[in-house]
C-alpha cells in the first residue's frame, strides 16, 4: 500500500494527499505533519519506511469538507485520492492485493464548487496570468474563471496596470508559469496575493497551441465566434482552462464562453487605493464597514456577487453608466413592481452554483430542485416585467428570462417530488405518477411491507403469542422476535417446527424467520433496488437536460442578478436619499451636499447626530485642467472623511449607482489614486514613510488630466521641514504637470500660501468653533485656510495628562513666536516653481573679498594673461 501511496504522492508533489482508507482520508509523512499542525488533529504513526516511523493523521470522510475548508483557507492545495474499486474486488485478485486508488480531484482555492466551501455572495475566481513576447505594451494576458458559476472573462494588460487589474478581480488563486514566477520584477505583484499564487509548468501557457486547446474545450472548430482575442489573452485563457481540467480530472465544468473585460473599460484603481478606500472589505479584512456592505441591498447570492464585481470595476463609458442608472431610475418609479420582484427574488436559489455542481456530476436532487425553482421564479418575474416599458438594460434582461428553457421547467416540475433528499442514492426524489415503472416497483415494495404487517397479526394468532413482533435490522433483514419465555410456541410441535426457522438467540429473546417472510423480503429488496435504479436513471436524464441548457440558464441567472442589483440600488437610493449622478465626458467634478456612505450610516446606527453634508467643486474654470483643493483643519475635523467621500461618490457614480449627495456632476474619472491612512508594511521591510513615498511616487508618475487624486497628510512621517518640502513640491507637481482633479489634505498650514501662486489651487478648511476653550468640530468644509491646528485641544480631549497639555501650550507659544519672525510664507516670493527645496533664509551676509573681486572682473575685456593673473590673485585670497 505504501508503494501505491508513494507513487500517487510523487505525481502530486505540491499538494496534500488525502488518501482514502475505509471511512477515513489518511495523510502520511510531511503531509501528515503539516496537516496535523494546521488542523490541530492528532499525529500518530503507522509502520516504517526506510527504517523510520511514518507519521500519519486522518480525517473522517463525513467531516472532510470542514477540514478541507480550513486547509484551503490556510492556502493549502489538496489532492483527493479515492478507492476506485470495491475492496472485495481487490481480494479476488489475491489476498495481498491493494485496492485500486486514483486521485479524483484536486481541491484548490480557485476551483471550489462545494456549497460549504464557498461564500454565497462572493465570487471565487481562479486567474491565469500569461505573457507573450513581441506584443508590445499589452504583453500580458489575464483570464479568470469562477467554476462555481461558469463565469469566464479575460483581458489584455500591461506591466504598469498588472497589479491593478489583478486586484480588481481579487482572485482566490493565481496561476503563472514557473518562469514568470521567478522574475524579480514581478515579485511585488505576486506578494499582493501571497500563498494564492501557484506556479505551474510553462507548457500550460504555450501560446502557439492555446487557440487549439480552447477550441477543443468548447468543442468548436474556431474561436472566431467568441470575439477577437490577443495572443496573451488566449494564452492565459488556455492555461486557466487547462488548470481547471487538471483539477477536475474527468469532469468538464459548464463554463460560459470567454468574454472580454477590457481593462480600458473600467476605472483604474491601484491596489493601495483599493485597500485604503475599503471598497469591498476593510483594512482588517472584514466586510462590515466596507463600502460594499453599506450599499448592498441585494436579496440573492448572484446579485451580491454581481454587485461586488461591478463595484470593483467601475465603468469609464458614460453611455454604459447611464444605461445602468436608467435601470435604477426605473425601479425608483415602479415601487410596487420593485417590491414584488424582490419578494420573488428572495426565494431564488443559487442557480449558477447548482448548475455548476450538476455539470461536474457532483450535484444532488436539491440542485435539480434549485434549477426548477430558478426557472419558475424567472417565469414569474418575466410576467411581471412584460407589461412595463423597460430601459435597455432591463429589456435585455427580460429577453434572457424569456429565453429560459420552458420544456426543461416542465420536465423538472413533472418529475421532482416536493421534498428532496440531499443525495441521489437516498432515492425518493421522483414524484408519484412521473414514471409508471417506478410507481409499479414502489407499489410492489409498499404492498409487500403491508403484507408483512399483516403477517405479524397472523403469526401471533397462530402461535398464541400476543407479543410476537416482526422487526427489521441491517444484519438479518426482516425477522420474527419473541421473548425467550414464549419461544416454545415456535420451537415445539411439528407444524411450528416446519414453519419457523431459528435465526438467532439473544439474552432474553429468540429470532426466527419463515419461508414466506424471506420471500417477501427479497421481493421488497428487489423492488426497492429497481425503484432506485429507475430514479438514478431519471436523475441522469434530467442532469443531461440541465447541462445541455447550461448557456441559457446562465444568461437567465445573470439577468436575475442584474435585476437584483438595479432594484437593490433603487431601494438604497430611496432609503438613504441618494441622487442620480450626471456622468459625462467632461472633466467636471461638482458635488453638492455630498456625504460619506459608510460614516453616514454608522452615525445613524449610533444615533450620533446627523452627518454634515459638504460640497466639493473641482471642475475646471477654464481650460480642461481640473482644480485642486488644499484642505486644512484640525485632526478629527473630518478631513479624511471628506476626501474619501468624494472618491467613493465617483466610484459609486461610475458603478451605475445613485450617490449620497444632493446633486453630483462627474466627468468620467479614468484613474483614481489615493494616498490615505498610514500603515507599515513591515513584512516587506518598508516603514510607514517609505510606503507613503512609494505610493506618492506612483501617483505623480501616473495621474493625468482625467484622474482624480486624493492625498491625505503627505509628508507626515518625517521631520517637519522634509515633510513640508515634499508636500510642497507634490502640490506643485500635481497642479502643473499632472493637471488632475484632486484633494490634498494637510496639516502644514504653510502650504496654503501656494494658492497665491497656483491659479487652480483652492484653499478649503474644516470649520471649528471654539467655545470656552474647547474645540467644537462642525465638520463643515468652507473656503479659506485654518488658522490653527487645535492639536493640543484634541490631545486634551483624548485624555493626555493636564501637566503635559499645559507644557505643550507653552512650547507651542514659543514656537509660534519664532515662526512669526521667520514665516515659511516668504518662500512663495523666494522660490521659483520646482526649486521648492526649503532653506531657512540665511542672515543677510556681506559679500566676501573673493566675491567682491570676482564680481568686479569683466572676462570679455581681459587678455589671457590678465585672466591668468586674476586667477592667481583670487587663489591667494583663500
Ligand atoms: P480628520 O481626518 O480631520 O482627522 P476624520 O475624517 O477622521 O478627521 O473625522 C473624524 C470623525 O468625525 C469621524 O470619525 C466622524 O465620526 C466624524 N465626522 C467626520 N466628518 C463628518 C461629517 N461630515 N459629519 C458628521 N461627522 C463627521
Amino acid at each position: 500500500m505504501m508503494e501505491q501511496y508513494i507513487e500517487i504522492k510523487a505525481a502530486n508533489p505540491d499538494l496534500l494527499l488525502f488518501y482514502r482508507m475505509g471511512d477515513f482520508y489518511e495523510l502520511f509523512f510531511d503531509d501528515a505533519v503539516e496537516a496535523a499542525r494546521a488542523l490541530s488533529i492528532t499525529l500518530t504513526k503507522r509502520g516504517q519506511h526506510l527504517g523510520r516511523d511514518i507519521p500519519m493523521c486522518g480525517v473522517p470522510v463525513h467531516a472532510a469538507d470542514d477540514y478541507l475548508q480550513k486547509l484551503i483557507a490556510l492556502g493549502f492545495r489538496v489532492a483527493v485520492c479515492e478507492q476506485t474499486e470495491d475492496p472485495a474486488e481487490a481480494k479476488k485478485r489475491g489476498a495481498k492485493s491493494v485496492v485500486r486508488r486514483d486521485v479524483t480531484r484536486l481541491v484548490t482555492a480557485g476551483t471550489l464548487t462545494e456549497e460549504k466551501l464557498l461564500a454565497p455572495g462572493e465570487s471565487n475566481f481562479l486567474m491565469a496570468l500569461a505573457r507573450v513576447k513581441g506584443e508590445g505594451e499589452a504583453a500580458y494576458g489575464l483570464a479568470w474563471i469562477d467554476i462555481s458559476t461558469g463565469v469566464f472573462r479575460l483581458c489584455a494588460t500591461s506591466e504598469s496596470r498588472l497589479a491593478a487589474d489583478i486586484m480588481r478581480v481579487e482572485p482566490r488563486e493565481l496561476i503563472v508559469s514557473d518562469t514568470l514566477f521567478a522574475e524579480a520584477r514581478l515579485r511585488p505583484v505576486f506578494d499582493l496575493l501571497g500563498r494564492a499564487v501557484a506556479p505551474q509548468p510553462a507548457v500550460l501557457f504555450d501560446s502557439a497551441t492555446a487557440k487549439d486547446r480552447l477550441s477543443r474545450f468548447f468543442g468548436v472548430a474556431t474561436l472566431d465566434g467568441f470575439g477577437r482575442f490577443s495572443r496573451p489573452e488566449l494564452s492565459a485563457a488556455a492555461a486557466a482552462v487547462a488548470y481547471v481540467e487538471k483539477t477536475q480530472i474527468n469532469e468538464r465544468p459548464a463554463l460560459g464562453i470567454p468574454e472580454q473585460d477590457g481593462a480600458s473599460a473600467s476605472m483604474f484603481i491601484d491596489p493601495a487605493t483599493r485597500t485604503n478606500l475599503e471598497l469591498v472589505r476593510t483594512m482588517n479584512g472584514g466586510r462590515d464597514g466596507s463600502l460594499l456592505k453599506a450599499i448592498d441591498r441585494t436579496v440573492t447570492s448572484g446579485g451580491a456577487r454581481l454587485l461586488s464585481e461591478r463595484l470593483m470595476s467601475p465603468l469609464t463609458d458614460p453611455e454604459d453608466v447611464h444605461g445602468r442608472l436608467d435601470s435604477v431610475g426605473f425601479f425608483l418609479d415602479e415601487v410596487s413592481l420593485s417590491s414584488s420582484l424582490r419578494d420573488e427574488l428572495k426565494r431564488l436559489p443559487d442557480m449558477p452554483r447548482a448548475l455548476s455542481r450538476l455539470a461536474l456530476d457532483r450535484g444532488g436532487p436539491r440542485d435539480l430542485g434549485a434549477i426548477l425553482k430558478g426557472l419558475e421564479a424567472a417565469r414569474a418575474i418575466a410576467d411581471m416585467l412584460k407589461p412595463a416599458t423597460l430601459p435597455a438594460e432591463l429589456s435585455g434582461a427580460l429577453d434572457a428570462l424569456e429565453a429560459m428553457p420552458a420544456d426543461l421547467e416542465t420536465a423538472l416540475a413533472e418529475t421532482l417530488a416536493e421534498e428532496l433528499p440531499l443525495l441521489k442514492r437516498d432515492g425518493g426524489f421522483v414524484r408519484e405518477g412521473a414514471d409508471e415503472r417506478l410507481d409499479e416497483a414502489r407499489g410492489l415494495r409498499d404492498t409487500s411491507r403491508r403484507v408483512i404487517a399483516g403477517l405479524q397479526a397472523q403469526y401471533a394468532e397462530e402461535t398464541g403469542v400476543k407479543a410476537l413482533k416482526i422487526k427489521h435490522n441491517n444484519m438479518l433483514g426482516y425477522f420474527i422476535e419473541v421473548t425467550s419465555g414464549n419461544s416454545k410456541a415456535l420451537t415445539e410441535g411439528d407444524a411450528a417446527k416446519a414453519k419457523f426457522i431459528h435465526r438467532q438467540t439473544m439474552a432474553n429473546a429468540m429470532r426466527f424467520t419463515t419461508a414466506e417472510l424471506a420471500d417477501l423480503e427479497s421481493r421488497i429488496a428487489n423492488a426497492a433496488g429497481e425503484a432506485l435504479a429507475i430514479e438514478l436513471e431519471t436523475f441522469e436524464g434530467l442532469r443531461r437536460a440541465v447541462v445541455d441548457n447550461a448557456e441559457r440558464l446562465k444568461q437567465g441567472a445573470h439577468a436575475l442578478s442584474v435585476l437584483d442589483v438595479s432594484a437593490g440600488f433603487a431601494v438604497l437610493a430611496e432609503a438613504e436619499a441618494y441622487c442620480r449622478p450626471m456622468v459625462d465626458d467632461t472633466t467636471a467634478f461638482e458635488i453638492k451636499g455630498g456625504r460619506h456612505p459608510v460614516v453616514e450610516q454608522a452615525l445613524a446606527r449610533q444615533s450620533a447626530g446627523p452627518f454634515v453634508a459638504n460640497d466639493c467643486t473641482l471642475s475646471p474654470e477654464s481650460g480642461d485642467k481640473g482644480r485642486l483643493w488644499l484642505l486644512t483643519g484640525p485632526n478629527m475635523g473630518g478631513k479624511s472623511t471628506f476626501l474619501r467621500q468624494n472618491a467613493l461618490i465617483a466610484i459609486l457614480a461610475q458603478t451605475g449607482a445613485y450617490v449620497p449627495a444632493a446633486s453630483a456632476h462627474i466627468g468620467i474619472v479614468d484613474r483614481l489614486f489615493s494616498r490615505v491612512g498610514a500603515s507599515d508594511d513591515l513584512a516587506r521591510g518598508r516603514s510607514t514613510f517609505m510606503v507613503e513615498m512609494v505610493e506618492t511616487a506612483a501617483i505623480l508618475n501616473q495621474a493625468g488630466p482625467r484622474s482624480l487624486v486624493i492625498l491625505d497628510e503627505i509628508g507626515r512621517g518625517t521631520a517637519t521641514f522634509d515633510g513640508l518640502s515634499i508636500a510642497w513640491a507634490t502640490v506643485e507637481h500635481l497642479h502643473d504637470v499632472n493637471g488632475c482633479r484632486g484633494l490634498f489634505a494637510t496639516h502644514f498650514h504653510e502650504l496654503t500660501a501656494l494658492s497665491e501662486k497656483l491659479p487652480r489651487l483652492v484653499n478649503a478648511t474644516m470649520r471649528v468653533k471654539e467655545w470656552k476653550g474647547e474645540v467644537v468640530f462642525l465638520h463643515e468644509v468652507g473656503p479659506g485656510a485654518a488658522d490653527r491646528s487645535y492639536g493640543i485641544q484634541v490631545a486634551r480631549l483624548a485624555g493626555l495628562p493636564s501637566a503635559v497639555v499645559k507644557r505643550a501650550k507653552n512650547v507651542l507659544a514659543r514656537l509660534e513666536d519664532a515662526d512669526r519672525k521667520n514665516p515659511a510664507a516668504s518662500l512663495i516670493d523666494d522660490l521659483p516653481l520646482f526649486q521648492a527645496a526649503i532653506r531657512a533664509p540665511e542672515p543677510e551676509a556681506k559679500p566676501s573679498e573673493v566675491e567682491a573681486m570676482l564680481s568686479g572682473l569683466r572676462p570679455d575685456d581681459m587678455t589671457p594673461r590678465e585672466a591668468l593673473e586674476a586667477l592667481y590673485a583670487l587663489k591667494r585670497k583663500i
